[in-house]
């Protein structure tokens, strides 16, 4: 059994297990860039971590995702610039070529 300590969080006395405080985003699913996951926009944040952030509220209770049937990777902002600089720079190459320049 592991090393259970008390805190307060949220205004709330609560009780964890030690190495665990404040890890839950390292652990829980939906902060592994689920596209899905919409925390600051709740009309289209997930529903099911809508209902568990719920549930975590009312009960004063912190927990992760552990699994998830409809996890999904969003697709990362920088890979989308990362792309655009690419094609950019391979026009520039297309553009070069044609005009003769080394
Ligand atoms: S789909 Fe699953 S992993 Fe993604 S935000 Fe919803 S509950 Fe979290």
């Amino acid at each position: 059994m592991g090393n259970i300590i008390k805190y307060i969080h949220h205004g709330e006395t609560v009780s964890v297990e030690k190495h665990l405080k404040g890890k839950h985003r390292e652990h829980c699913l939906c902060w592994q860039n689920c596209k899905n996951f919409k925390p600051e926009d709740k009309k289209n944040n997930c529903p099911i971590a809508s209902k568990l952030f719920q549930i975590c509220v009312d009960e004063k209770v912190v927990t992760p995702v552990w699994e998830c049937s409809q996890y999904a990777p969003a697709i990362m902002k920088q890979q989308k610039s990362i792309k655009k600089d690419d094609l950019i720079k391979k026009a520039g190459f297309k553009i070069a070529e044609k005009l003769g320049v080394e």
